[in-house]
């Protein structure tokens, strides 16, 4: 008797632990690589949410790993400090940080990598990319602040910052040696400075859209040629401001997909508010199969639903 009680209890507790179960989307296109390999160019996400809590994931990280090394990391939000050690992964071990903007859901894991880092024997200085801007929304800003939070320890010691002017007309290659190419150009995401990246490894490359609204004048020649693409579906397609001063709606994000020529496109940054709040309907993750038909509408390419710690080969 004491061994039947055991194994339910045992049982409730695999049941309750079960916080995120998988999204089964009714798309036949829909693909998800877990468990991952990592052999040549292959995107691992870190994760795949927002800035609200909800659906037990993290908030944006990505990390590109090219024969088994990780080499760029894009954005650092909230869980990924978390994801990168389940990934493996050690921040001393990664070339280059490219943060997209410094909304606390791509940034607020940076004073935490960074104060981690210090503790590490790190080889060569983390790159560290941000867009310009004022005070804390610019890379020199945030990284004093942090360097404050960080005192005595000198943060700045071991990293080498650049700062990229988000043009939204002109591409900016942000860093480039034998290895890695990575260009960036800026995007309309409400009055935040923010940087779409392109990674390039031995030819070929992924595109991480970022936050915006996919109406900015250069992004689709940006992304054109790319292998892989991340857009973000943050937004349902009855959302209302302030929400789309800062995403596009579904219908768009099928559309600029389409137009980017990328055939496999990863769909990322999935929100989910709590069922009682009176605007969850406006976030993608209260009806994932509807968002998702209407991106399909108009992108015939591979869809690929974003999962917290799935990788995608190239
Ligand atoms: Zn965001
Ligand atoms: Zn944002």
């Amino acid at each position: 008797m004491k061994n039947v009680q055991f194994i339910l209890i045992f049982l409730a507790l695999i049941i309750g632990c079960n916080t995120n179960p998988k999204i089964e989307p009714e798309q036949d296109s829909v693909e998800t690589n877990i468990p991952c390999d990592k052999t040549g160019l292959t995107l691992q996400i870190l994760g795949s949410g927002g800035p609200a809590a909800g659906d037990a994931r993290a908030s944006t990280g990505y990390l590109v790993w090219f024969n088994g090394h990780p080499v760029v990391m894009i954005d650092a939000g909230g869980g990924t400090y978390l994801r990168l050690q389940q990934a493996g992964v050690h921040i001393r071990d990664i070339k280059f940080l490219g943060i997209s903007h410094f909304h606390p859901d791509h940034a607020s894991e940076l004073p935490a990598l960074l104060w981690s880092d210090i503790f590490s024997s790190r080889p060569a200085p983390l790159n560290v990319s941000g867009p310009t801007g004022e005070g804390s929304d610019g890379l020199t800003g945030f990284l004093e602040a942090v360097n404050d939070m960080a005192t005595p320890v000198d943060a700045f010691t071991r990293i080498n910052a650049i700062e990229v002017t988000p043009h939204k007309d002109s591409i900016t290659t942000v860093y480039k040696d034998e290895l890695l190419e990575l260009t960036a150009i800026g995007v309309n995401h409400a009055n935040k400075p923010s940087l779409a990246y392109k990674v390039t490894i031995d030819n070929k490359s992924i595109a991480f859209g970022a936050d915006q609204t996919l109406d900015s004048p250069g992004f689709v020649d940006f992304v054109k040629g790319a292998d892989l693409l991340v857009l973000h579906l943050a937004i349902s397609e009855e959302a209302d401001k302030p929400f789309t001063n800062l995403h596009a709606k579904p219908s768009k994000v099928g559309a600029v997909a389409q137009e980017s020529g990328v055939p496999r496109v990863v769909f990322s940054h999935l929100m989910k508010l709590d069922s009682a709040h009176a605007r969850a309907r406006e976030f993608s993750l209260s009806d994932i199969n509807s968002n998702l038909k209407l991106v399909k509408d108009s992108f015939k390419g591979t869809i690929i639903l974003a999962e917290d710690l799935a990788c995608i080969a190239l």
